[in-house]
């Protein structure tokens, strides 16, 4: 059944009441625990394994239970009950993987600051799930946030939405980047009380000073179902309290958070930017450098060298940003400058073959956070000059990075790759995206996209631990 989205410019927000209804081929009602036994087949497609740079041609994957268990180009044998999907020569590829998003965050910040409840958290995080999911993206590394209600609705089969590897709260040090009360606002540590602010009710943020209250917040973290742990190491652009050049938390704080974090079998990644905080993140164990625009290519280099991640949003790097009304019109020069400075940023990552994640940095109004994620498919080959490139970033780095959350990985099995053995998480996309990204909904316009996103037609068979929840062939 086709769809119309032709909804009044001025009413953008029925679109999005219509979306959510009609999306072809969609079916919700599959989900939970798949059985053992279960099998869909997939005849004559082009598969993209995530890792090398082309199409395996004319062949058939077999799916069972939760697992693809055959990939061959001879005609494959199943049992009498199985689903026959055929591909038509469509590209079958692993479901994309979001390394840095904030699915809770789903409203303007303001707004979540001082008015929403846990009711508007979670209703409003679970469509941004939902969108996410018929976005393409089969799995989800929320870092920074409260999604473990929603992680557990999904896991159940009772709402569409990625596998979530939740941090949790923001770990931050006083006046860091988590730290979004106002000024009048009591302090936690120096009041000892955690009734500070809407964003603590909520479970977004924790502040924690000194070697005991990071250890209690990362275990406190962990308590809730963190696979990964998060802390604020550095500036933001956007916080209050903390301007972008400084580092946050002492080489002994960092030190607490990881060795809880390793002590529960998993690792802490970190809001970072400057050589500075990042030297010191690495010297105490961290893994995963979130954003990292600001580095050296020294600095570079020894992430190469040590086998870490670096998970940046690129449109932090674009010129669309000058288009963003929340941008104001007097940082531009000063922003236009990082841009030039850090222009090799890209280019070091890749000659020095870092281990690259894709990332939205998700946060925001729902629609919103649609147009960023295409844009940032868009525009993230264009940075890194390669289809190729960010098709991996989304697939096979992405995760492996999840992996490393080891015994509390809440998924375990191969991510990100067409393999026998791998975990269904699949796609088959009319289109081929080594040469078209707009097949997976690359979008070239950000803030000058005024339409309501639709969904993306070409992807056209979305599956998930074997399940299908899509399927217009
Ligand atoms: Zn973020």
């Amino acid at each position: 059944m086709a769809i119309e989205w032709n909804i009044p410019e001025e009413h953008p927000g029925a679109g999005w009441v219509t979306g959510l209804l009609a999306v072809p081929g969609l079916d919700p009602s599959t989900g939970g625990a798949i059985d053992s036994e279960h099998q869909v087949l997939f005849k004559n497609v082009n598969i993209f394994d995530g890792l090398m740079d082309g199409l395996q041609l004319r062949q058939n994957v077999l799916v069972q239970g939760s697992k693809i268990k055959t990939i061959s180009e001879a005609p494959i044998e199943a049992g009498t009950e199985v689903l026959v999907i055929e591909g038509g020569g469509r590209t079958l590829m692993p479901g994309m993987i979001d390394c840095h998003c904030h699915i809770t965050l789903a409203g303007d910040i303001p707004d979540i600051e001082s008015d929403f409840n846990h009711g508007d958290v979670h209703l409003n995080g679970a469509v941004a799930a939902r969108h996410m999911f018929l976005d393409g993206f089969t799995s989800a590394r929320d870092v920074g946030g409260s999604p473990f209600a929603l992680k557990r609705v999904i896991d159940a089969g009772k709402f569409l939405g990625p596998r979530i590897y939740g941090s949790g709260a923001f770990i931050s040090q006083t006046s860091g980047h988590g730290d979004m009360r106002a000024r009048n606002d009591p302090n936690p540590t120096l009041c000892k009380c955690q009734d500070v602010s809407n964003l603590h009710r909520l479970g977004f943020t924790q502040i924690a000073d000194g070697r005991p209250d990071v250890l209690a917040a990362v275990r406190q973290n962990l308590m809730q179902g963190a696979s990964q742990i998060k802390i604020m190491a550095g500036g933001g652009g956007a916080s209050k309290y903390d301007p972008i050049d400084t580092t946050q938390y002492t080489a002994d704080e960092m030190r607490a958070a990881v060795e809880a974090a390793e002590d529960w079998g998993t690792y802490v990644c970190a809001h970072i930017f400057t050589d500075r905080a990042i030297n010191r993140f690495v010297s105490a164990g961290g893994k995963s450098i979130e954003h990292g625009f600001f580095m050296s290519e020294d600095v570079v280099e020894m992430l190469a060298d040590k086998g870490l991640f670096v998970v940046p949003q690129m449109w932090g790097m674009s010129p669309e940003l000058f288009n963003n009304p929340n941008v104001q019109v007097s940082k531009h020069a000063a922003i236009k400058a990082l841009h030039e400075k850090y222009k090799m940023f890209a280019p070091w990552l890749l000659e020095h073959k870092v281990n690259i994640a894709f990332a939205t940095d998700l946060l925001g109004p729902i629609a919103d956070g649609v147009k960023s994620r295409r844009y940032e498919m868009y525009w993230r080959t264009q940075a890194f000059g390669s289809n190729f490139e960010v098709l991996k970033q989304l697939t096979s780095t992405a995760g492996k990075l999840l992996a490393e959350s080891g015994p509390r990985d809440p998924y375990p099995g191969l991510k990100g790759v067409i393999q026998e053995g791998a975990l269904a998480d699949i796609l088959v996309v009319d289109g081929n995206p080594l040469k078209d990204f707009s097949v997976l909904g690359a979008n070239e316009r950000w803030f000058t996209e005024t339409r309501p996103p639709r969904p993306v037609d070409t992807i056209q068979v979305i599956m998930k631990d074997g399940h299908v929840y899509k399927n217009t062939i």
